[in-house]
């Protein structure tokens, strides 16, 4: 039986990777999350773990006391979250939001983990790291962002070098076919309504900006060693079709489901098994599939990433920076939603052109770029 650690549990992608690990039968080794210790508490008394953590000093504290009655050990803080990852099992699924998740993906690396990411992030940030990492430790790394498990599951038996282009769907989000003026007030609430993806906070209003479109195609670089120019980003408003390949021969291969993360998660999972079905497609009643091009004009964050990944380096980790940090200032309603890729455009400005980098640089790239958006308020 698989042994996984789930980083992130208490989050969209964590309980549906907990979903899956039911179905499975897949046991769970270790569980952290950030604050949530409820439900984090409820989670380590049904899958019974041998640790958990939790990276808020105060929710670990109060977590150490609810499982007192279990042997469960408890870590506490950053450090914990890593420990966690690294401990007994054969996959880590990483699943924590934003840079926060690089860390602890690196130390289970380390570690000689298979990796399953959800966290794109991590590879936005820190991906030509992680790539060296994972090729020195011979460790999988399987992607969880459907798009990206379409783009993995359609190029399964095709000859390498057969890749000549990437077709990457994106929703369009709640916002699709607005104008600047339409967007100037929209509240929290309107750009939390996704249309067809039940997501975590920053994720979606990362769909509603298309920086989450911007994120995937830097993610997609580094996971399939192309070239910005090979992605082509398409708008499929109904999320069927989650991402397609073109190979050498003009033939196009796509992979495409029902609207729902357990497909994705589950072959990273169970991969190169196929695991049990969720929700049966039926083509006839979806009936008609449509894609377009997306309005870089109006939504500008997917151009500055595309920006960012062309001048390469820090570029990304400062547009992600940024971005996380207006992504939180819209959340508690301080800026409007199109200051958010102003903020992007700013922070992203502040990265060094320096091309030889290591972890630190990229931290403190993400601090310059997050100092940079709160100074501009
Ligand atoms: P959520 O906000 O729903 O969950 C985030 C998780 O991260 C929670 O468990 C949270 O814990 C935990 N967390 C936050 N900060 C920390 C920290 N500093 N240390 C440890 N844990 C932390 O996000 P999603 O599940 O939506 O997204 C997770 C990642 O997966 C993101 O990178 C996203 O881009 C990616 N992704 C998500 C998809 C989706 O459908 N949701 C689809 C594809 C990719 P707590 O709540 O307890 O504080």
């Amino acid at each position: 039986m698989k042994e996984l650690i789930v980083l992130g549990s208490t989050g969209s992608i964590g309980t549906q990777t907990l979903e899956v690990a039911r179905k499975q039968n897949i046991r769970i080794t270790g569980l952290a999350a950030g604050s949530n210790y409820k439900l984090l508490e409820e989670q380590a008394r049904e899958f019974k773990p041998l640790a958990v953590a939790m990276s808020d000093e105060k929710a670990a504290e109060n977590l150490k006391i609810a499982l007192k009655d279990t042997d469960i050990k408890v870590y506490s803080g950053t450090k914990g979250v890593n420990a966690v990852a690294v401990g007994k099992g054969d996959m880590v699924l990483c699943a924590i939001v934003g840079i926060a998740g690089l860390e602890s993906t690196l130390c289970a690396i380390d570690a000689g983990k298979d990796i399953a990411l959800a966290n794109k992030e991590t590879l936005v940030t820190g991906g030509d790291i992680v790539k060296r990492k994972i090729a020195e430790k011979k460790v999988k790394l399987l992607p969880v962002d459907s798009e990206h498990s379409a783009i993995f599951q359609s190029l399964q038996g095709t000859p390498k070098g057969s890749l000549k282009k990437i077709l990457l769907t994106a929703s369009g989000g709640p916002f699709f076919g607005k104008t600047k003026e339409e967007l100037a007030n929209v509240t929290v609430a309107d750009a939390l309504k996704h249309p067809n993806w039940s997501m975590g906070q920053k994720i979606t209003i990362d769909s509603a900006t298309l920086m989450n479109k911007g994120l995937e195609v830097i993610e997609a670089v580094h996971l399939f060693d192309v070239k910005p120019s090979d992605i082509e980003v398409l708008v499929h408003r109904q999320s069927i079709l989650h991402s397609a390949v073109e190979l050498s021969d003009g033939a196009v291969i796509a992979q495409l489901g029902t609207p729902d993360m357990k497909v994705p998660i589950q072959y990273a999972l169970t991969y190169p098994e196929r695991g049990v079905t969720f929700e049966h497609l039926s083509l006839t009643d979806i009936g008609t599939l449509t894609f377009s091009k997306p309005d870089t004009e109006t939504f500008r964050c997917l151009p500055i990433c595309m920006e960012a990944i062309n001048r390469g380096g820090l570029f990304p980790a400062a547009a992600n920076g940024a971005n996380e940090a207006a992504v939180g200032l819209f959340l508690k309603g301080k800026i409007k939603f199109l200051d958010i890729p102003l903020l992007v455009e700013k922070g992203m400005e502040t990265a060094s052109k320096n091309k030889d980098f290591g972890i630190e640089d990229i931290y403190n790239t993400d601090f310059l770029a997050r100092e940079t958006v709160k100074n501009a308020l």
